[in-house]
C-alpha cells in the first residue's frame, strides 16, 4: 500500500497562512525556505550559522515554535534571542527507507526532538558520532546542514 501525504502540491497552493516559499522535495512540501514576516530573523540567523528563538520579555520564557503570544503569560512582547545551540536528544527515529527519491542518498539518517538548554523542544536532523548510533539523552551541539540551492537547515551533532 502506498502512503499518502497531505502536503502535496495541491494543498501547498491553497496555503495562505504564511508568505514564505515552500521548500519542495519532489512533490512534497518540506517547509518554508523563504521567510515570512514571523520567521524572517530565524532564517537570517540560519544563513549566518546562528539559531534564533523567541523569548518573552514579560516572563522570560522561551517560546518555540514561533508564536505571536507567550504560551506562559500571553504577552505579545516576544523578542528574538540567539539560542546557545546546546541540549539533549529527547526522542528520535532513524530513517532506513527514503520517503521520496530525493532522500535516497542520505539513508540511513536520524531525525528527532531535541530539548534545548533554553527549555524548548525543536525537531531537527540528528547527526551521531562517527560509528555510533543516536541515543536518548545524548548531549548535542548545533550545526547546520546544507540542503542544496535553497540554503541550509539547523541540525544537531551528538557530542559525547
Ligand atoms: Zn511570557
Amino acid at each position: 500500500m502506498e502512503a499518502t501525504n497531505n502536503n502535496s502540491v495541491e494543498s501547498v497552493q491553497d496555503m495562505t497562512w504564511a508568505e514564505g516559499v515552500p521548500l519542495m522535495a519532489g512533490q512534497y512540501m518540506m517547509g518554508l525556505a523563504e521567510p515570512s514576516p514571523e520567521t524572517k530573523d530565524y532564517w537570517q540567523g540560519v544563513k549566518e550559522g546562528r539559531l534564533f528563538i523567541k523569548q518573552c520579555s514579560g516572563c522570560g520564557k522561551h517560546n518555540h515554535p514561533r508564536r505571536i503570544f507567550c504560551t506562559a503569560c500571553n504577552s505579545d512582547a516576544l523578542e528574538s534571542v540567539e539560542a546557545k545551540g546546546t541540549g539533549t536528544v529527547y526522542t528520535f527515529s532513524t530513517v532506513y527507507r527514503a520517503p521520496v527519491p530525493a532522500f535516497e542518498k542520505e539513508i540511513p539518517y536520524s531525525v528527532g526532538v531535541l530539548e534545548l538548554s533554553e527549555g524548548i523542544y525543536l525537531f531537527s536532523r540528528i547527526i551521531p558520532e562517527k560509528g555510533k548510533e543516536v541515543r536518548i539523552g545524548a548531549p548535542v551541539q548545533l550545526t547546520f546542514q546544507e540542503t542544496g540551492p535553497n540554503g541550509r537547515l539547523p541540525a544537531f551533532q551528538i557530542v559525547g
